[in-house]
């Protein structure tokens, strides 16, 4: 005889609540174990919180990208020695973007780059193609390597979102990046090594774009004053000492 005993296939309720909390604690670990992709980033992704004191070619992607906050004339060196100067440009970058203002990167900075940050790791407001000359193929022909070239338009970039940001978040238009040696009418300069960026903005003058770049780690600065500068500013992270004019229009010299 089959007798029904609905009382012993309920379970009692103690086994309940235990069931349940290990199935939490297990879809908790689950997620745990998943958060690191979920935050992965097509450029590139951090694995380490960095701080002051810490050095590695994971401080060189951060120097990079927090590069453009700078204070007056400072310029940072990309080296993968997190200093006091890596730690004062997280700390305006946190500022910058409203987070948390401690100087040290974790995820939260790294989820505020990741959020700038395209796949081609570019930053999101400026984009490789309006850097490229236009002139033959891709980034050869330049001063330097066409892998230098890249490395230094990168650069550039981060410190144009940096500026950009700043200014209100308007665009800011390239009109001249990289140029090589056969397009160039001016082969003595920072473009054939990619490491110029020629800006006009869409809102406000030319001049804030030269007075904020005092700011931006930028040391070489020509805008309105300056001959050939009237229609855009020209950016630079020339090596050796610093040359700005946007003088006597924006004020800026030095
Ligand atoms: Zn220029």
């Amino acid at each position: 005889m089959t007798i029904s005993r609905p009382e012993k296939t309920r379970r009692n309720p103690l086994v309940r609540i235990l069931a349940v909390l290990a199935l939490t604690i297990s879809l908790t670990t689950i997620t745990s174990a998943v958060a690191p992709s979920a935050f992965a980033d097509g450029c590139y992704t951090w694995s380490r919180t960095l701080r002051e004191g810490t050095s590695g070619a994971d401080v060189t992607q951060l120097q990079i990208r927090v590069a453009g906050w700078m204070s007056y004339g400072e310029v940072l060196a990309v080296d993968g020695a997190f200093g006091p100067r890596t730690t004062a440009a997280v700390r305006r970058f946190q500022a910058g973007y409203g987070l948390a203002v401690d100087g040290v990167a974790g995820s939260q900075t790294y989820s505020k780059i990741y959020a700038l940050q395209d796949d081609d790791c570019s930053p999101a407001h400026f984009a490789w193609s309006e850097v490229d000359d236009d002139c033959g193929s891709g980034y050869d022909g330049g001063s330097v390597s066409e892998a230098a070239v890249r490395e230094n338009l990168k650069r550039a970039m981060w410190k144009a979102e940096a500026l950009r940001h700043k200014l209100g978040d308007h665009p800011i238009i390239v009109t001249s990046g990289f140029r090589n040696l056969a397009c160039d009418g001016y082969p003595y300069g920072q473009h054939t090594y990619g490491r110029a960026l020629d800006l006009v903005p869409t809102y406000g003058g030319l001049c804030s774009i030269a007075q904020a770049a005092r700011y931006a780690g930028y040391n070489g600065i020509f805008g309105p004053g300056y001959p050939g500068h009237y229609d855009h500013v020209h950016v630079d992270s020339r090596p050796g000492d610093r040359v700005w004019d946007a003088y006597p229009d924006c004020g800026v010299i030095g």
